[in-house]
């Protein structure tokens, strides 16, 4: 790497921590009831309320929706699904298009979760619901993470084939309007110590930088947010914001406790 691709790259890293940090809370499966939903939502608008700086993203099944909606009202809270079809309209039973998304409201829609991509989503069908994500302006948090680490890299090669082909529909001008979560799947589920170490994670946001930088050139490497997610508590949470060079954080089974909150009112004061 040359002088200037080096210090091209490392001002892009410390820029691109700066500014607002991005709360994201994927519900996943839960919770079993629309009550609990409420609930839940309730505590979030008290909780964000006093978040600044913070985009606090709630990410709840699609059933949910509109009672989530509902309990948020004017809470500073935006809405996100944790799936999309690759499809605009049509037969495609059990499938929710962007469109219908973006109609009800929703912002942000998580594409190529692990899970899902366990269920059989590749990175080329990643890349089409990401398009359709953004031909309705809802922003594609777009999820790549190894399988498991080796000791030769072979996981890097891994990461760096779902980030090229999981983009390969983003135009450079349209960088700015994703947003990347690295969640490694070895992390993802697990208990909070078994969260990836933040110095870990730190050189990991170099990494991905860096490949942006590649594909889309280095002065466009920035351009974009990159969170962590993967086991992320109310203790973890703190420590990874300060030193994992992230600009927010994808949470799991945490979004639905108190520890969500606890993470979200420690991003405020940043
Ligand atoms: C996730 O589902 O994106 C996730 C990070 O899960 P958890 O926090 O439960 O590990």
């Amino acid at each position: 790497m040359h002088v200037r691709e080096f210090f091209c790259l490392w001002y892009n890293c410390f820029m691109a921590i700066k500014g607002k940090k991005y709360i994201v809370g994927n519900w996943k499966m839960n919770p079993q009831t629309k009550d609990e939903a409420k609930s839940i939502a309730r505590s979030l608008k008290k909780i964000a309320a006093n978040s600044k700086k913070v985009e606090v993203i709630v990410c709840p099944p699609h059933v949910y929706l509109q009672t989530v909606a509902g309990a948020l009202g004017d809470a500073p809270v935006a809405l996100g699904v944790q799936n999309l079809s690759e499809e605009e309209k049509g037969s495609f039973t059990g499938e929710t298009s962007a469109l219908m998304a973006r109609d009800f409201g929703v912002k942000y829609a998580i594409i190529g979760h692990s899970e899902r991509r366990k269920m059989g989503e590749t990175s080329a069908l990643v890349a089409k619901k990401v398009a359709q994500a953004l031909t309705q302006k809802i922003t594609p948090i777009i999820c790549i993470g190894e399988a498991e680490r080796d000791t030769h890299g072979a996981f890097l090669a891994e990461l760096k084939q779902q980030f090229t082909e999981s983009l390969a529909t983003v135009s450079k001008e349209q960088l700015k309007s994703i947003i990347v979560a690295y969640e490694p799947v070895w992390a993802i589920g697990k208990s909070e110590k078994e969260a990836m170490q933040p110095h870990q994670i730190h050189e990991m946001t170099i990494f991905i930088r860096k490949i942006a930088g590649e594909k889309y050139g280095q002065e466009n490497a920035a351009t974009f947010p990159i969170l962590y997610g993967g086991s992320v508590g109310g203790s973890t949470g703190p420590v990874i914001l300060n030193e994992g060079n992230v600009n927010g954080l994808l949470i799991g089974r945490q979004s639905l406790t108190e520890e969500f909150g606890t993470i979200v009112t420690y991003a405020s004061t940043i």
